[in-house]
């Protein structure tokens, strides 16, 4: 495992006084930043169009390489405005290719440090899934998730959760004419090393809606990030009101977190199913808009030893889905320090895969990625808070060499 580590964080302060940036923004807030600058109405719609194509196609970091706007323009926005991204303050490579990054996101006031989130990129054979947060912390308290043993300090911005798949192409190479670091998967067919974006990292999607609803216009916008809506999938822990919504207005694909199949145990494990229980969250997902066998409703199910992994409940879990295009994806639970649950052991797994298997879904068993450096599923955050205190004080006392993370800078 490569661990590199950026210099310690610039006070607070500093951050205060930056310009702010344009990478992020929606065609609306790139508007609003030319009226600003006094760009005459009739021009900002090309104007906009320009900017859009150059910091999100291109990914450019300085105005100055915007080739198609004059030197003069260039020069006003460069005196008012930055393209900056969250600032880099870890970043992991696991021996699986995993990548994981913290990111500091600029303060928003004198007493705000800038909050920190986590967002991992999971190589695989036929894509690259970037798994991003939406909020910093989580409101809900699933008994098995670390991120909800942390209160929620706030809801991401849209540039916010933008930021983050910028970050990790330009972290992986992965805008035109940028080189990809050594190691890093390249796929054969010439294709883009981030091609999917799963909202699972840290956080509830459905409870920063607005956010998440802006964040996926940017990123599937085939004039710049160009993520098609299909690859992108939204995670929920079950905000029944909002599914109907989510599917009309983003068109995303759903994922479940079911987890159980009884409400007295989803109770415990997913609390929001007191508001929201089993029955009322599969109608909702019946009538979830696009609905087909092309577009199916991933059901994600964790499993814990001598909770949730018996033949019974596998059986119950075929028989709940019937009619709904469904796929079911078995997460083998990841421990976390002080957790009262364990990972149901690997043959009860098998079996239960079995069981969903014969009853004509695929069910594979997502394969813990980058165990090593902490970057699955509900380790997100906490975890690697401790790492970068320990990371930054193991810089202080010069033990780990200070390198640029990849060889894209
Ligand atoms: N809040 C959303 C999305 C983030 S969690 C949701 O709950 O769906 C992403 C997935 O990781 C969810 O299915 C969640 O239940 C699962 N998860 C959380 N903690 C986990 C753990 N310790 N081991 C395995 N999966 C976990
Ligand atoms: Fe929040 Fe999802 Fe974790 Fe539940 S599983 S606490 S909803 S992040």
């Amino acid at each position: 495992m490569t661990v590199s580590v950026s210099a310690p964080a610039a006070p607070a302060a500093e951050t205060v006084l930056r310009r702010p940036s344009l990478a992020g923004r929606t065609r609306a807030g790139l508007a609003e930043a030319l009226a600003e600058i006094g760009v005459p109405e009739k021009e900002r719609r090309m104007r906009v169009g320009q900017l859009w194509n150059w910091i999100y196609h291109y990914g450019v970091r300085e105005f100055d390489a915007m080739t198609t706007i004059g030197k003069g323009l260039r020069g006003q926005l460069a005196a008012h405005f930055s393209l900056d991204l969250p600032e880099v303050t870890a970043e992991q490579v696991s021996t699986d290719g995993t990548r994981k990054w913290l990111m500091r996101m600029p303060s928003t006031g004198p007493h705000d440090r800038g909050a920190e989130i986590e967002c991992v990129y999971i190589p695989e054979v036929d894509r690259g899934t970037l798994c991003v947060s939406s909020q910093v912390g989580c409101t809900l308290t699933c008994t098995f998730c670390h991120t909800g043993t942390q209160r929620l300090v706030r809801n991401l911005k849209a540039e916010e959760i933008v930021a983050q798949l910028m970050v990790a192409r330009e972290r992986l190479g992965d805008f035109p004419n940028r080189k990809p670091p050594e190691g890093a998967f390249v796929p054969n067919d010439g294709g883009r090393l981030v091609t999917n974006i799963v909202f699972m990292g840290m956080g509830e999607p459905l409870y920063n809606f607005d956010g998440v609803r802006d964040a996926i216009a940017i990123m599937s916008d085939d004039q710049g990030l160009s993520i098609g809506r299909r690859r992108i999938t939204v995670s929920t822990s079950g905000v029944v009101p909002q599914i109907g919504p989510l599917g009309g207005e983003m068109g995303t694909m759903l994922a479940i977190s079911l987890h159980a199949v009884r409400d007295e145990l989803r109770n415990e494990l997913v609390p929001l199913n007191k508001k929201y229980p089993i029955k009322d969250l599969l109608e909702a997902c019946r009538n979830y808009p696009g609905l087909s066998n092309a577009k199916r409703i991933t059901f994600e199910y964790v499993m814990l030893k001598g909770v949730n992994d018996s033949d019974a409940e596998a059986r119950e879990l075929v028989r709940l889905l019937k009619g709904i295009p469904a796929k079911i994806n078995l997460i083998p639970f990841n421990p976390w320090p002080g957790t009262k649950y364990e990972c149901s052991d690997w043959d009860r797994i098998e079996r239960f895969s079995d069981i969903v298997f014969r009853a004509g879904y695929a069910s594979p068993v997502r394969t813990p990625r980058g165990r090593d450096i902490l970057a699955a599923c509900g380790q997100l955050k906490s975890e690697t808070e401790k790492l970068s205190a320990r990371a930054r004080l193991m810089l202080d006392q010069d033990q780990v060499e200070a390198v640029p993370a990849v060889a894209a800078e």
